[in-house]
């Protein structure tokens, strides 16, 4: 079956920089965007109340996959969807200001993440003489880590709303989401 997402574009080795550099790319899209679009008159707060983290992989189109429409949610994306910190400070500004109450959160098969180790901090501090403050988050079982992310959201001091938090992992072979049960 041919996987088409809206996210297809021509491939080919100069299909990403035909009349200048990726980014000039990007802007000339924008502006046929711009030339079609008209103003919802939306106001901030996304409509369904809901917030989802979810890893930054090329593949998950997350909009698409979840039927999604524009201003239907907040999105919060890095590199394995881990719950850190930061996305701690997106969701509670999401809840607090924004009117959020449901938390989605969405690792996905074939991350990248599981092919490296904490020993990248290592390497990195080898390289350049200076050792990163974050943690790798690399994972072996993904299962594992969506639980490990959930547990993270439940236990946050800041968040209003702890009790419809639920973890998928997005399979980018089949394009479907299975649950993970927070407590196996
Ligand atoms: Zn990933």
């Amino acid at each position: 079956m041919d996987m088409t997402t809206s996210a297809s574009v021509p491939t080919g080795p100069d299909a990403a920089t035909v009349g200048g550099t990726v980014t000039d790319r990007l802007v000339d899209a924008n502006q046929r965007y711009a030339a079609a679009f008209t103003d919802p008159g939306m106001d901030a707060r996304p409509v369904l109340h809901v917030a989802v983290v979810a890893c930054m992989d090329a593949r998950l189109d997350l909009h698409a996959a979840l039927g999604l429409e524009l201003g239907d949610c907040h999105t919060i994306r890095n590199a394995g969807g881990v719950v850190t910190d930061d996305v701690i400070r997106s969701l509670t500004i999401s809840q607090r200001k924004l009117g959020t109450r449901s938390i989605v959160l969405i690792h996905h098969t074939g991350c990248g993440l599981e092919s490296l180790t904490e020993d990248f901090r290592n390497e990195l501090e080898a390289e350049v003489g200076q050792r990163p403050a974050w943690a790798v988050e690399s994972f072996r079982d993904v299962d594992q880590d969506v639980r490990q992310s959930m547990q993270r959201v439940r236990t946050s001091p800041f968040l209003l709303h702890t009790d419809d938090v639920r973890g998928f992992v997005f399979d980018v072979k089949t394009g479907l989401l299975r649950e993970v049960d927070p407590a196996s």
